[in-house]
């Protein structure tokens, strides 16, 4: 998924930077290349336009030559002279002028070295003279009756000319096989009498050989076409000769470019062409020429252009350094774009993990803050004055307030019950101390008013600044105050019975004694023994003795007051403390006892006994706690000794044991009671 991400971001990245760079370079590039394309079609006019006068002019050089020559008296002279059959007169003189003009033929072709061909022709369209020679026999052989430049000529005035096609030299013929063009213009005598055509055969592969040369040498290619689109350069491309083929065939844009407009300049899918017509019939101004005369529909010519269209490939394949920054300006754009997507996705990876820890840690506050609300014990934290700052909701709970009513409004001291409240002060005061730690155990004051017994353990917490506050963990001691109380209280009674037992009886009577002695008021003690248990254990068994157990410690507490202390010193003995009781007293509650035994039964079952009931008696000892006797001890001894003579006088007896040292006040007199 991160990876996915991580590689679309990375196409943007990619694809971003190279469209930014693109849409800023394109209008620079494309205002180069516009600029180029613009110097391209000017050189491609100053071309056009060089090639154009070099045309004309090697054009116009031979048209007044032959005019100059049709113009020649001893030509005239000969034309005017020429007889259908040679006289032998006419023959000397005639050969003389014939061999004049062969001699100046025979220079103007060699001196201008254009021309094939020169001849001249009478009327009917025979040759009579040409040079080089016509084939034998000659002359006159060749005729020129049916050539459309001879018919074209012989319609012509003085001065005018006719201008044929480029063509190819037929074979026979000289430069047979190169292009030539025929210049004919109409030969009249002095009184205007026609006498024939001059024809010169012009070289037109030579002609055009300045042209070509510029063509081959410079940046485009030139190209001259006549009306009907036909190819006029003697030229040859890599498919062969293309003199007489039509354009369309090799440059079909440029042709439909060129084809029904005189001048222009059009750019192409890749070149660039400029062109201009030329008419030959008209455009020239510069010859000597009446009219100019052509072969139909053949003109006129166009002359154009052809440039390689400059590309942006081109020109930065020209520019190596430019390409070179180009490339440079993509690749740091690039790299940048990586460099910002890698780093950015780093960066969202670590923000991510951020807000992930601050979210875990947020989650972790509040589990914190819910564990410190809800601990259960409590927390609170003090200022140097006790004012409580902060306290939690289980301690606020334990007090019954809530904590706009105590944080900042109440000293912790106040909820402290007044009986523990120095021990608080004293811990709180150890706190602030040196030590820096303090404990207390208090009970607070409850907003209901019960109390709640707690152990404090507090800190102070201390910066450079000194103490800044304490903070306290508070623990609930109600359930440990409550199970100590059980165990103290199971510590001093007897399961069996639920009576107290001797240990009980010791604590109660150090009471009794130090209340009697500040009171004077007389203290009893009666020891009470079952007669004859063991034999009941043994005939009933252990649990029908424990029942005659039970059944006695209930009765007993039904016929003795509240304040009486009765408890179970082992077995089946037990022992009554009675306070503020005489002897006569004593020695009547002994003996109310005594009897209610003697007369009552124990239910033990009918699985046990017959009718599930079974009698019992007791044999007690009385005596009187003495004013000087520190403990119960002595009494115990002394009702003991009267419960042994009570078991010796026959048992379910009560027998007084008098105070030896006070024998007159409390005798040792027997004084018994026979159930
Ligand atoms: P006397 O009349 O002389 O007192 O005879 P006695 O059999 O009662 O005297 P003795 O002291 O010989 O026997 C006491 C018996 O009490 C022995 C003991 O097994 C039994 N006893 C002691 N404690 C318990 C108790 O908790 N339950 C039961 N069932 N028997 C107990
Ligand atoms: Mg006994
Ligand atoms: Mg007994």
């Amino acid at each position: 998924m991160i990876l996915k991400a991580l590689w679309a971001r990375l196409t943007v990245a990619l694809v971003v930077p190279l469209g930014l760079v693109t849409l800023t370079l394109t209008p620079i590039l494309a205002s180069h290349l516009e600029e180029r394309i613009d110097s391209t079609r000017s050189s491609a006019k100053a071309l056009l336009s060089a090639e154009y006068d070099l045309l004309l002019q090697g054009m116009n050089e031979s048209f007044n030559q032959v005019l100059a020559t049709a113009e020649f008296p001893l030509l005239r002279q000969f034309l005017a002279r020429r007889a259908p059959s040679r006289t032998p007169e006419w023959g000397a003189v005639t050969q003389r002028d014939q061999a004049q003009i062969e001699s100046l033929f025979t220079t103007l072709l060699t001196h201008y070295g254009r021309y094939t061909r020169l001849a001249v022709i009478d009327t009917q369209g025979a040759e009579w003279l040409a040079s080089p020679a016509a084939p034998l026999p000659s002359p006159p052989v060749v005729s020129h009756a049916d050539s459309p430049t001879f018919q074209g000529a012989m319609t012509l005035q003085a001065r005018d000319l006719y201008i044929s096609s480029p063509r190819l030299g037929a074979s026979g013929e000289e430069g047979a096989g190169t292009a030539v063009i025929d210049i004919a213009t109409p030969v009249f005598d002095i009184s205007g009498q026609r006498l024939g055509v001059l024809l010169f055969t012009l070289d037109w592969t030579r002609t055009t050989a300045s042209s070509v040369h510029a063509r081959e040498g410079g940046p485009g290619e030139v190209l001259l076409v006549d009306a009907r689109g036909n190819w006029l350069f003697p030229d040859t491309n890599g498919q062969g000769q293309r003199f007489g083929r039509p354009l369309e065939a090799h440059w079909a844009d440029a042709w439909t470019a060129m084809a029904d407009r005189n001048q222009g300049t059009v750019t192409l899918s890749d070149h660039l062409l400029v062109f201009r017509s030329h008419d030959i019939r008209t455009q020239h101004y510069r010859s000597q020429a009446g009219m100019i005369l052509s072969e139909a529909e053949t003109q006129p010519w166009r002359l154009g252009i052809l440039m390689p269209r400059p590309s942006l490939w081109g020109l930065l394949k020209e520019n190596p350094v430019q390409l070179l920054a180009i490339a440079l300006v993509y690749l740091l754009s690039l790299a940048f774009g990586v460099f910002w997507v890698l780093s950015d996705h780093r960066l969202r990876g670590l923000r991510e993990r951020a807000l992930l820890f601050s979210r875990e840690a947020r989650q972790y506050a509040g589990e914190v803050q819910d564990l410190y609300e809800h601990a259960p014990c409590g927390y609170h934290s003090l200022d140097s004055d006790g004012r409580v700052i902060k306290i939690n909701r289980t301690e606020l709970d334990w007090l019954g307030y809530r904590a706009d009513e105590v944080i900042e409004k109440r000293h912790y001291r106040d909820f402290v019950t007044p009986e523990t409240r120095e021990a608080f002060d004293a811990a709180f005061q150890k706190v602030l101390g040196e030590g820096q730690e303090g404990s207390a155990e208090c009970e607070l004051l409850c907003r209901d008013g019960t109390r709640l017994p707690v152990a404090i353990q507090a800190t102070a917490q201390v910066t450079e600044e000194g103490f800044q506050y304490s903070r306290a963990t508070v623990f609930d001691l109600s359930e440990r105050k409550a199970l100590e109380a059980r165990l103290e209280k199971q510590a001093l009674t007897d399961p069996l019975t639920g009576l107290g037992n001797r240990r009980y009886l010791e604590g109660q009577a150090a009471m009794e004694i130090a209340r009697a002695e500040r009171s004077g008021a007389p203290l009893s003690l009666i020891a009470i023994d079952l007669d004859h248990f063991k034999r009941i254990n043994d005939t009933y068994g252990h649990d029908v003795g424990d029942l005659v157990l039970q059944h006695f410690a209930k009765l007993a507490r039904q016929i003795l007051r509240d304040g009486d202390v009765l408890c179970r010193m082992g077995g089946e003995e037990f022992a009554v403390l009675l306070p503020d009781t005489n002897r006569e007293q004593a020695l009547q509650v002994a003996e109310r006892l005594r009897e209610a035994v003697a007369t009552s039964s124990a239910k033990v079952g009918q699985e046990a006994t017959e009718d599930g009931t079974l009698a019992y008696t007791a044999s007690l000892g009385v005596t009187l706690v003495s004013a000087g006797e520190a403990t119960l001890k002595p009494a115990i001894k002394r009702a003991d000794q009267g419960l042994y003579a009570a078991k010796e006088a026959g048992r379910n007896r009560t027998h007084w044991q008098s105070v030896p040292s006070d024998a007159g006040h409390m005798s040792g007199r027997a004084h018994q009671v026979r159930g």
